[in-house]
C-alpha cells in the first residue's frame, strides 16, 4: 500500500513554519507497513488545493490531509476534497449542536463561520476532536476504479496525534494486511559517507527486502535497516542477518547496533573498566563536558574538567608549561599533550582528555589555519595525539573536534 500526506497551510510554505506532522504520521504509517511515497505541503489556496488531491489520488491508496479544517476563510480542506470527489458537503445537525454546545458551556457565543466546521463530505465519517473544535473526516471511496482511503486531519499537531492514534489508526489495522516491521540503526563515527557506502553496498543491495539508507550528519553515520514481513520474528531475523553481515565488515567501527550515542557508549566502556575520565578543554569550551554530561548517569565514570581558554588558565588549571605555551603555541601538539596529561593528574582520573584548536572563523594564519584541532588522549603511560584539520564553521569545527575525543577514547577502551 502507498501513501501520500498532504499538508494544507500557506505558513508551511513560508522560512517559519515547518510542517512536523508528516514525521509523525510517516513513522506511524510505516509501523502498519504503508510506504509514504509523495509528500506535498500546499497552500490555502482551493485551485491547488484540489490538484493536490486528484493528484494524490491518482498516485497512491491512503491519502491523509492535514490542516486547512478550521472555520476560517483560507480552511479550504473540505471544500477542495469535495469538489475533486464531485461530491458535496452537508451541514451535520448533531455536529452543529455540538459545536454550539461547547462554545455555550464556556459562556461565549459561538461566532457564525464557526458552523462551517460542522460541514462534512458526503460520504465521510466523522472524527471527533477530543483536543479542539475542527472534526476530522474518513473516507472510503472508489475513485479511478480503485478504492482509497481518505483522511481529513486538523493541523494543530496535539489535534492531529490524538485523532490519528484514537480514530484513524484501529480503522486501518482493521483494513490493511498484518504487517510487522524491524528497524536497526547501526552507528559509525567520523568516517567519509562514500567509503562506507562503497564497502556496505554490495552487501546490503543482496537484501532487496531490506530497506537500508545511509544518513550522514554531525561526524556520524547511521544505517538505518528496515523490514516488514507478516511476522515480526521474520522481519527482525532479516534486520539482523543483515546487520550481522554489515558489522562483519566494518568490524569495531562501528560503535552503535542499538541506536545509542556515542557519548552513551563510551561511558558505558569506562564504567565497564571501572575508569574515570577527565577533561581540559579549549577551543571546544565545554562542549565534550557538556555532551558527557548529558547522559544520565555518567557522574559514576566522568569527573569533569575544565575550560581553559587563556595560556594563563592552561597553566593554572591543567598545569600546562608555561615554556611550552611560549615554545610551541597554545594551539599545538604538545599543549594537546600537556593538557591531558595535566588534568589526568590533577584529578587523578584514569583517562585525561586535551583539546586545543582554532575554531575560526578568526584566528587563522597560515601556519594554523582555521579548523586545525589538537586532541590528546592520556592514560598515564602513553598520549595519543591526533592532528586535526576540520572543514566548516565554528560549530561544525568544535563538534568534529569533541567527536574525534570520544572516538578516541571509545577505541582506547576496546
Ligand atoms: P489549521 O488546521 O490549518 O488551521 O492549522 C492550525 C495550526 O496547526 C497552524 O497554524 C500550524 O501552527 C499548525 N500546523 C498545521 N499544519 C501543520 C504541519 N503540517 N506541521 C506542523 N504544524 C502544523
Ligand atoms: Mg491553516
Amino acid at each position: 500500500m502507498l501513501s501520500e500526506i498532504i499538508a494544507v497551510g500557506s505558513e508551511l510554505l513560508t522560512p517559519y513554519r515547518q510542517d512536523t506532522n508528516s514525521l509523525f504520521i510517516t513513522e506511524q504509517l510505516n509501523a502498519l507497513g504503508v510506504q509514504v511515497v509523495f509528500k506535498t505541503i500546499v497552500g490555502d489556496r482551493r485551485p491547488h488545493l484540489a490538484l493536490a488531491v486528484r493528484y494524490a489520488l491518482e498516485r497512491t491508496d491512503i491519502v491523509i490531509l492535514m490542516g486547512g479544517l478550521g472555520p476560517t476563510e483560507d480552511d479550504r480542506t473540505r471544500e477542495s476534497v469535495a469538489s475533486t470527489l464531485g461530491v458535496r458537503i452537508q451541514r451535520d445537525t448533531e455536529l452543529l449542536t455540538a459545536l454550539y454546545k461547547r462554545y455555550a458551556e464556556r459562556r461565549t457565543t459561538m461566532p457564525d463561520n464557526n458552523a462551517k466546521q460542522a460541514d462534512v463530505i458526503e460520504g465521510a465519517e466523522i472524527l471527533p476532536n477530543a483536543r479542539g473544535t475542527a472534526p476530522g473526516q474518513w473516507l472510503d471511496i472508489v475513485f479511478g476504479g480503485h478504492r482509497k482511503l481518505m483522511m481529513l486531519l486538523p493541523g494543530p499537531p496535539a489535534e492531529l496525534k490524538t485523532m490519528f492514534t484514537s480514530a484513524c489508526l484501529p480503522r486501518l489495522r482493521s483494513i490493511l494486511p498484518e504487517k510487522h516491521m524491524a528497524h536497526r540503526v547501526l552507528k559509525m563515527a567520523l568516517l567519509p559517507e562514500s567509503e562506507v557506502d562503497a564497502r556496505l553496498a554490495p552487501i546490503y543491495t543482496r537484501y532487496k527486502d531490506v530497506e537500508t539508507t545511509i544518513l550522514a550528519h554531525a561526524a556520524e553515520i547511521q544505517l538505518h535497516l528496515h523490514s516488514s514481513k507478516p511476522t515480526q520474528t521474520a522481519a527482525e531475523s532479516r534486520v539482523n542477518e543483515l546487520a550481522g553481515k554489515i558489522e562483519e565488515e566494518m568490524d569495531d567501527l562501528i560503535f552503535s547496533s542499538q541506536n545509542e550515542t556515542l557519548e552513551q557508549i563510551v561511558l558505558y566502556h569506562l564504567e565497564m573498566r571501572g575508569a574515570t575520565l577527565a577533561v581540559a578543554e579549549s577551543c571546544t569550551g565545554g562542549l565534550l563536558a557538556e555532551r558527557l554530561t548529558r547522559v544520565s548517569g555518567s557522574s559514576r565514570s566522568f569527573l569533569g574538567g575544565a575550560v581553559v581558554y587563556t595560556n594563563e588558565l592552561k597553566t593554572e588549571f591543567a598545569d600546562v608549561p608555561e615554556e611550552l605555551l611560549e615554545d610551541y603555541g597554545a594551539v599545538s601538539a604538545q599543549v594537546a599533550e600537556a593538557l591531558a596529561t595535566g588534568i589526568r593528574r590533577k584529578v587523578q582520573s584514569t583517562f585525561g582528555v586535551g583539546i586545543t584548536g582554532i575554531a575560526g572563523p578568526s584566528g587563522g594564519s597560515a601556519e594554523k589555519p582555521v579548523g586545525l584541532v589538537y586532541i590528546a588522549l592520556a592514560d598515564g603511560q602513553q598520549t595519543e595525539v591526533v592532528e586535526k584539520r576540520f572543514s566548516g564553521d565554528r560549530e561544525r569545527v568544535r563538534w568534529w573536534a569533541t567527536q574525534q575525543a570520544l572516538e578516541m577514547i571509545r577505541r582506547k577502551l576496546l
